[in-house]
């Protein structure tokens, strides 16, 4: 008989694992809360602009592939994916600005520019970051936690020395550069799994060398254009995908999944559940007591950082910038220390701007540009009204004066705020928690909510907040190893 599947949500996890189980003669239906599909990964298109309104580059960009091979397509067919050179411009409290390119000779010369004796610690710092993508190439990202490592992988774990699999992110960094632009450069990785670089391990080494190695890519025409391509081959494949459907209840009988209840009543038998939303949020949906919670509780303290984002759409164009430019703060260490200790927007947080339609002007309407501002936040329950928004959204425009970032507020036609209160009801995610837990040390970092989960026969999870964590490819393996898990125990 055909096996029935619940995905619970329609994020990029949820989808990729709806179209590869859809594919495998699985009956599948997506329950998404929300009225639209690729949770954080949407966007906004008012008056001709298009604005991703979640992730503005990707990595890994054979992963993509093979999830739209697995879900019976070609990436190709439905996106484009472009390199980016540079991969940004970074502009630093000083006055210092460059691009950071993965064109080494041009590199070079920018390290040399810096400190010379930098260039040969970036290029040890690359090789840790090579090591530990080999690493986890062969393991973290394809295994569930719990699951009995080959003898292979087991040997490959001894390649890596202890200090720098282990210890502190930002120590780590300190120890390959002198310079302190390309401390705090090399220190904004872990930011990309929403976390500090003081707490996080060396581990996370691996961001700067996939982006550097392994390249930084855009998608023209915008990233959802990889949302609406896995939705279409899901549906090809047979799976029903509904909007507005918010599941409240998932219902074991006899320590297996049985059904899920949606919040207007209606009931969906199926053999198994599939978590795509906030792994926070499951022991609510089953009805347990959070605190009792064993392998999904999360503290409000382990909560990966949230973000506010601005997008403007203007009615000029801005001479002079790169699609993509960080703006750091004058003091990188009290501004996570703002955001983790003392869970404050802080005074001066450092700025990215994604500015898609500098590279790609069918992303704004002729003469127009399409801005994307977001800095890091505290992932908390704090209301942000009104004045708090104004006060987040002076603080970022004036770290882009002091940047020398152009002037554009005269510009600005059509404008939008997501805040954290805003992340956290659209996508259920508690505190708007962008990546989940936080990984801060390393049984953060690695032991997240297993893919499997023990709770009960059938109930699985896939997304950035459980194994291997979030981030758009990362989220892709974890529906790789959902899906294995599942055909694995209830065959297809
Ligand atoms: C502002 C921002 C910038 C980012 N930038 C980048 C970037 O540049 N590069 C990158 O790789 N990643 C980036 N990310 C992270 C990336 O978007 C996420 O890691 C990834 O998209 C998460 O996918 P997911 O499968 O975990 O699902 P999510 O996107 O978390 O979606 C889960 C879905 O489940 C739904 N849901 C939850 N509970 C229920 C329920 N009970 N019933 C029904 N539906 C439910 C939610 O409504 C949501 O739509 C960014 C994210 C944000 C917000």
């Amino acid at each position: 008989m055909t096996k029935r599947a619940v995905v619970i949500g329609a994020g990029l996890g949820g989808l990729a694992t709806a179209a590869r189980l859809a594919r495998t003669g699985w009956r599948v239906t997506v329950c998404e809360a929300g009225d639209s599909f690729g949770g954080k990964m949407n966007r906004w298109a008012p008056d001709g602009f298009h604005f991703d309104t979640g992730p503005s580059l990707i990595t890994m960009p054979w992963v993509f592939r093979e999830t739209f091979e697995a879900a019976g397509g070609r990436l190709e067919d439905y996106a484009e994916l472009v390199r980016l050179d540079p991969i940004a411009q970074y502009r630093f409290d000083d006055g210092t600005e460059f691009d950071y390119t993965s064109r080494l000779p041009e590199w070079h010369a920018t390290l040399g520019r810096l400190n010379s004796l930098d260039v040969e610690g970036f290029h040890r710092f690359m090789a840790l970051g090579g090591k530990l993508f080999e690493l986890s190439s062969a393991t973290f990202f394809r295994r569930s936690p719990f699951e009995r490592p080959r003898l292979s992988e087991l040997r490959a774990i001894t390649g890596v020395p202890l200090r720098h699999a282990w210890g502190n992110y930002q120590r780590m960094v300190e120890s390959f550069f002198r310079d302190r632009r390309l401390r705090q450069l090399f220190g904004r990785y872990p930011t990309y799994v929403g976390s500090s670089p003081y707490q996080a391990p060396s581990t996370l080494a691996v961001i700067p060398y996939i982006e550097f190695s392994l390249g930084g890519y855009a998608v023209r025409g915008g990233l959802y254009r990889i949302v609406e391509g896995l939705a279409d081959l899901a549906r090809a494949a047979g799976a029903e995908l509904r909007a507005c459907a918010r599941v409240t209840r998932i219902v074991t009988s006899r320590g297996s999944v049985s059904h899920v209840e949606l919040s207007g009543g209606e009931r969906i038998d199926c053999d198994v559940a599939v978590m795509n939303g906030d792994a926070a949020t499951l022991d609510e949906l089953l009805g347990r007591n959070r605190n009792e919670a064993g392998e999904n509780s999360a503290a409000p303290p382990d909560r990966s950082m949230s973000g506010v984002v601005f997008l403007f759409g203007l009615n000029r164009r801005l001479r002079g910038i790169q699609p993509h430019t960080v703006m750091f703060s004058a003091d990188y260490r009290r501004e996570f220390s703002q955001i983790f200790e003392h869970s404050h927007f802080p005074e001066d947080p450092t700025v990215y701007v994604n500015a898609p339609s500098v590279a790609d002007r069918s992303l704004a309407p002729e003469g127009g540009e399409t801005l994307f501002v977001m800095a890091n936040a505290p992932a908390s329950h704090t209301v942000w009204d009104a004045k708090k928004i104004c006060e987040a959204r002076s603080r970022i425009l004036a770290r882009l004066r002091r940047s020398g970032f152009p002037a554009f507020e005269g510009a600005i036609t059509v404008s939008d705020v997501w805040t954290p209160n805003r992340l956290a009801n659209r996508y259920l995610a508690p505190g708007g928690a962008i990546y989940g837990g936080n990984s801060h040390g390393w049984k953060n970092a690695f032991l997240r909510p297993a893919n499997r989960s023990r709770k009960a026969d059938g109930l699985y999870l896939v997304g950035g907040s459980s194994h291997p964590g979030g981030g758009t490819p990362t989220v892709l393996m974890s529906a790789a190893i959902t899906t294995r898990l599942i055909e694995r125990r209830f065959g297809n």
